[in-house]
Order: structure tokens, then sequence, then C-alpha cells
């Protein structure tokens, strides 16, 4: 101990950031025969506290101001070469000064977690029922133990073995009732060595040839960015086009030049497209890529990571943490379905993939694609004021039509049926001619909520105060906030009245429904609830692209990147709920939802045919939505945006206060509310709330809320960041959350 705290006078002095709430850098000492080892990125093992830390070291100097006996020794250099280069180390220190988190967390985003831990595991536990447990087991537990039977259930559901802590983040159970059942012997634990790669081996991948020619619209897109790649210069552009419009062809056409130049390339996707469909198709084209998604293994993900950085793999498809892949001089950056708001981050630090793409791409003077049938109004805007390029691909490359689209005003339907008579007719139509159908909704469940006819109370979670759905499968009740299961109330929990209804509609219901209308068709469904695992999306989509199914019915899991030819027909069960959410940009979701699901149709010969079905016919989301008018939506919305001041034009930074203290969350979200009034321009930004969050209670949590509001480039940002610095920093509570360029407020 006594060593450790009083280095020697040759020592060399390194600075690591640390995962740590604490926005500052930490000074350590090494030993001098370290100094060639030491470098800026190298991984170091350190004291902190009590414990023992990984970190990364971000600068060194022979010196140090501090007294030498505060200065500890540095435990371990775990890295012959530095593991984060400069571009990523300066991206990352810009990452933690935009969206206020240590340099350190923002460094935990990069890294992958078997290098964030001293040596690395490369095999994987995995838990399957042990064999002959089957359904009369699970039965057994209905009644002992809830969390034992949902884990059971889960596993008997499954189609393989399932990673042990994958099964557990999605339960949000603690391994007990998992290791109960292991000591009983009805579950088996192994371990396994990690694959390589969840997709390969999947479904086959489809090949996608390489056209001969380039529409005039495309050739156009590829040579404005051709030309910015040759001269090694920064470009930022927007591919604005509709589905089928030939956006993917540009993006691999760029990617060549750029590897034929010797540089390399990210494309990110949103998690939920990124299926072996679309893999195959730059897999088809580039030889092996690296994929890099949320249901890689630790090591799997480690094992792409070197490889990546070797420069062995060029190209790199992923998700929005794909942004991070350690590419050697990075050339072009793709960034598909930009509008998706999956690709900002809802932990720390809480990044915008896209955005972040466009800053990465400046600094490494590589070309940035932002591609959309229906960008963001930020993007958007950005294009209108030439600080993106706009590209547009106005028709779709096999000269199809838009397809058709019905709004059904569901306030004229008789009896409140699921699917109207229009949406009856089309799909008997289509099955008549063997073509196929999507059926869409965004909600799960059967019959998702309860509700009260006599004081239209809906039945909510006591924890969250979120609308609980009842799952008929189990015959309970679920909370998709905290997981919390319940027996459905036979009555009003507010009123007492009896005989609760179900508002809304669940896939099971459609279902069940389409089951009736059309006993004779083969129907799937697809969501969250069926599909546990990538192997049942995959299978099922693999069912529906080789015509075993007829009508596919599912939550957005299907509104996206699939290219299914023989689909004629798309019903949109309700566009009501995405209007509803309390959220600002409530409106362009439905209108980008409305735009995706229609883009599902008529995508090969056969013309194709959109439902919509509302209560609200006359919202300009689903007016323009239904005329393909993206330009006439985006204006509309814009002139009340700036009308407003919100983005894009102007910003917003969102505080969350939470704590099981309600009167202690109230009391610091008015202190912050406070300190901030008293250094902020009220001419220049304004402070929304405090007040309490849309979903007030979470896991238990109360929470709070407040809003700085503000032009674009605002010198108060910078003094509320570091305001808000301190105050967090101050406190162990309660929970205090920055939330820089939110994408949802709820
Ligand atoms: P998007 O990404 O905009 O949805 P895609 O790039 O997937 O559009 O193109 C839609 C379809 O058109 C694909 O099947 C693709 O192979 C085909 N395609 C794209 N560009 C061309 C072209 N220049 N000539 C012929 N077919 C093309
Ligand atoms: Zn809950």
């Amino acid at each position: 101990m006594v060593s450790e705290l009083f280095p020697s006078e040759e020592s060399l002095f390194v600075q690591v950031a640390l995962a740590k709430p604490m926005r500052k850098e930490f000074t350590y000492a090494a030993d001098p025969e370290w100094a060639q080892r030491i470098q800026q990125g190298s991984r170091v093992s350190v004291p902190f506290g009590r414990g023992r830390e990984v970190g990364v070291v971000v600068g060194t100097a022979h010196e140090c101001d501090l007294p030498a006996s505060r200065v500890r020794r540095i435990y371990d250099v775990l890295d012959e070469q530095p593991v984060i280069g400069e571009e990523l180390l300066e991206l990352t220190r810009w990452l933690a000064d935009y969206y206020v988190c240590s340099w350190g967390e923002a460094l935990a985003a990069v890294l992958p977690a078997a290098l964030k831990r001293e040596g690395g595991r490369r095999k994987v536990k995995v838990v399957s029922p042990a064999p002959g447990i089957g359904p009369e087991e699970l039965v057994s537990l209905e009644e002992k133990s809830e969390k034992q039977y949902r884990v059971l259930r889960t596993l008997l559901e499954a189609s393989g073995p399932l990673p042990r802590t994958e099964l557990l983040k999605r339960l949000a159970l603690s391994p007990s009732p998992l290791q109960t059942l292991v000591r009983k012997g009805w579950v088996q634990e192994e371990e396994i060595e990690a694959d390589l790669d969840l997709l390969e081996g999947a479904a086959a991948q489809p090949e996608r040839a390489r056209p001969e020619q380039l529409s005039s619209d495309q050739n156009a897109a590829v040579e404005a960015m051709g030309a910015r790649l040759a001269e090694r210069a920064f470009g930022a552009f927007l591919l604005h086009g509709v589905t089928g419009s030939g956006k993917t062809e540009v993006y691999l056409r760029i990617i060549e030049q750029a590897l034929a130049l010797g540089r390399g390339a990210i494309v990110l996707v949103p998690e939920i497209a990124l299926t072996p469909q679309t893999v195959g198709w730059f897999r088809s084209r580039f030889g092996d890529v690296a994929v890099m998604h949320s249901r890689l293994t630790d090591a799997q993900r480690l094992i792409m990571w070197r490889r990546v950085q070797s420069g062995e793999l060029r190209v790199v498809v992923g998700a929005r943490s794909a942004i991070f892949a350690p590419v050697p001089d990075l050339g072009v950056i793709v960034v598909d379905e930009e509008h998706e708001p999956s690709f900002k981050q809802g932990s720390n630090p809480r990044y915008h993939a896209r955005d972040v793409a466009v800053v990465r791409a400046q600094r490494s003077r590589a070309v940035c694609v932002l591609g959309s049938a229906t960008p963001s109004l930020e993007s958007f805007e950005n294009a209108e004021q030439g600080r993106y390029q706009l590209l547009s691909l106005p028709s779709r490359v096999r000269e199809q039509s838009m397809p058709e689209i019905a709004v059904v005003d569901m306030r004229g339907e008789k009896g409140s049926p699921l699917i109207s008579r229009v949406l009856e007719t089309y799909l008997r139509e289509a099955l008549e001619r063997q073509e196929q159908a999507i059926l869409f909704l965004n909600r799960r469940g059967f019959s998702p909520t309860l509700w009260c006819r006599e004081c239209y109370t809906v039945v909510r979670c006591a924890q969250c105060d979120m609308a609980m759905t009842f799952h008929r499968r189990h015959g309970r009740i679920v909370c998709h906030s905290c997981c919390e299961e319940l027996p459905p109330p036979s009555a009003c929990p507010t009123c007492s009245a009896p005989g609760l209804r179900f508002l809304g509609q669940g896939s099971e219901k459609v279902e069940e429904t389409l089951k009736a209308l059309f006993p004779d068709a083969r129907i799937a469904r697809m969501d969250s609830d069926t599909m546990l695992r990538r192997e049942d999306y995959e299978e099922t989509l693999a069912a529906f692209g080789s015509g075993e199914i007829d009508l596919l019915v599912g939550t957005q899991m299907i509104a996206k990147g699939l290219d299914f030819p023989r689909v004629t027909v798309v019903g949109v069960i309700s566009a009501d709920a995405a209007l509803h959410l309390p959220d600002l940009r409530a409106s362009e979701r439905t209108f980008q939802l409305l735009a995706q699901v229609s883009g599902r149709a008529g995508r090969a010969d056969l013309p194709g045919r959109i439902v919509i079905q509302t209560h609200a016919p006359d919202h300009p989301a689903i007016q323009h939505a239904a005329r393909h008018d993206f330009a006439a939506f985006a204006r509309g919305e814009l002139t009340q945006r700036r009308e407003l001041g919100y983005p894009p034009f102007g910003r917003l930074l969102r505080v969350v206060i939470e704590d099981q203290d309600e009167a202690l969350v109230q009391a610091t979200a008015q202190e912050i509310a406070e300190a901030l009034r008293q250094h902020l321009d009220p001419a220049r930004t304004a402070i929304l709330g405090p007040t309490e969050a849309p979903m007030a209670l979470l896991r238990g949590r109360h929470r709070h809320h407040l809003l700085l509001k503000g032009p674009i480039s605002n010198p108060d940002f910078s003094v509320a960041r570091n305001l808000l610095t301190i105050i967090t920093e101050s406190k162990s509570r309660p929970r205090i959350t920055i939330d820089v360029d939110p994408v949802h407020l709820l």
C-alpha cells in the first residue's frame, strides 16, 4: 500500500478515463519501464476507491501538479497496442462534451464489453429445458411460482438453447428463479463456444444482382458523393427516395468506390431492419462484412471488433453502436432510415447515431449519406438550408406507380369491427388471386387495454402508470414497462362497475378475426410475443417469402425493410394510437409509419393497395401520407415547429429527475429549475416545467422532468451543461438524467 502511494521521482504520470459519472479524468503514476507500452488509447488496470477498474489512457506527462502522496500507481497495462485510435479518442471527447457524460463513459460506449474488464471470456452460458420437461411441468408451476413459470415458458417456446444473460434481461428477472429450476433438474445449463456470427447460416441469404446501369438520378447521386470521396473531403448528403427507388443500390456503389480507394465503410440500419436479407445484400456484393447488432455475445463482438480494427473486414453493417466501429481510414458512412428514433441511445451516453455519423464523417473527411423515404424534419431542414446536399430519387426503379391508399373512416363502420368492409374486400380479392397481404398494428397482446365503459378509466400499472395489456395465452394483464403480470380485475378499479371492456386491438385478436373471416387462409402472427428469438423471426419471414403464408399480422417488426414481391395489400388496423402519443413528434412519427407501411405493397410487378383505418381521417399526417406527399406534410409541420421554436428550429435539453421519494423529486426539480433560471438568459432560453413526466411512475420511481428550449446555437446550453454536471455530481439521490436533443418526452 505504501509503495503504491509514493511514486518514485522518475515516474510517468498518466491521465486515465474511467467509466464513472464524474466528468473528469484521473491521474495515476506508472513505472518508467512501462513508458514504451503506455500510449494514448491503451487500457490500464488501476486502483479506484477500494476496487480495481479498467480505464483508457487519454494523456501522459512526466510531471504532475498533484501532491505525489495523492497519486496512486497503475496496476497493469493491458494492451501492447492502443485499442482506441486517435480518431475515436477525439470523437469520444466530443461525445462526452456534447451529451454531458464523462470521457470514460463515452469510451465505454465504444469499447466491446470484453475489453472493459480484465481478461476475456470466450465462452457463453446457455440454458434450455432438460429432456422430458414439458407442458405438464409448466402447468404445475403456474400456481406455485410465477417467475419460474415465465422462465420455463420462455425456454419451452424457444427453438433452441438461449444465452442465460439474454433470457434474464428479457424477462427482467434476477437469476434466482432460473437457479431454482436448474437445481430441480428442470433446466440445464451449459457453456458453449461463442460462435462467430448469429446471422450466419440462418435463412438463405438473398442475392442482389448488380444492375448494369444506374438510373440517371442514381448516377447523379453516386457522382456527387464520389467527387467528395476522391478529394478526401467531407460531404453530408440527404438521399431522399421512396422505398424501391434504388437507395440501397446507391449505397452499394459509393461503398464500392470507397473500397477501391482502400477506404472503409459503415452502414447503420435500425436494429429491427438488420435482417439476413439486408446483410445478404452487402455480403453478396462485398464478400464478408462485419455485422454488429445487440444480440452478439461479448465474445462475438470482440472478434468482430478485432477483425475490423485490423482492416480484415472493411465494411461494417450494424445498428446504432456500429457508428463507433474502429474502421481504419473510414471513407463512407451510410445511415439508412435516418429518421428512425432508435438511432438515439436510451441510456448514458444518450447519443444520436445519425448526428454522431455526421460529426465523425466531418472529422475523418468522409462522405456521410443519410437515406430515407421520410427524412426527419431536422435533416430535411438541413438540406433546405444547404448544410446537406439533397439527392432525390423521385421515382421507383421499376416504374411501378405508388400504391393507391384508401383512408377508411372507422366512425362510419357499424359495430366497431376490427376489419372494415373495404379492407375485407381487398383481402378477399388478394387471396383469390393467390397474392399476399400484411396487416399492421402498433400494439401487442390480446385486446391490449382494459377499459371501463362507465367512467372511461383504463387499467393501469400501479408501479408505472402505464396502461396494462391483457395476454390471453396465460390469462394475465402485463405491464410492458416493468413486466408486472397480474390476473385481470373483474370490475373497474376506479368506480367498481362490473364488466371491463377491451380497448384497442392486439395482434392476437386481429389474427382471430381473420381466421373467422378467411378460414382457408394461412395466417401468421409476428410480434415480440411470438418472436422471442431472431431465428423465429427469420423462419416466419422465410415462410412468408416462399409463399407458405398468405396473411402476415404484426407490430412494428414488419413495417421495415422487407421486400416481398407478392404482397399486394397492406392494412393499417388503426393509425390512431401513434397520433395520440404525448410527443411533439407524434404527427411526424405517424406520417413516417404510414409511409413505411405503404412501401411494403406492390414492390414488384403487381400493383399494391393500402388501407389505413382511423377515427381521425382528416389529420394532416394521414391526409398527406395518403397522397404520398412528404414535402407538403413537411412544410405544414415545419411551419408549426417554427412557431413553437421546436426542433429543427430550436433545440431541447431534457432533465429527468426520478426517485422512490416523490417529495425529494419535486424539491430537486425545483432546485434545478431555480439554478437554471439564475444563470440562463430568459430572452433566449425557455425553461419548461418542472412537471410530472408523461410516464409519471416507472419501476416504482416517481418521475418529473423539465425542458430547456432555445435557439440552435445558444451559449446557454453550455452553461446549463456545466451547471447540471455540478448539481448531478453533488447528489447521490435522486437520479438526474440529462438528455440532449431528446427524441421523445415520455
Ligand atoms: P430502396 O433501398 O430505395 O428501397 P433498392 O435499392 O432496394 O431501393 O431498389 C429496389 C429494387 O430495384 C431492388 O430490387 C434493386 O435490385 C432494384 N434496382 C435498384 N437500382 C436498379 C437499377 N439501376 N436497375 C435495375 N434495378 C435496380
Ligand atoms: Zn409496470
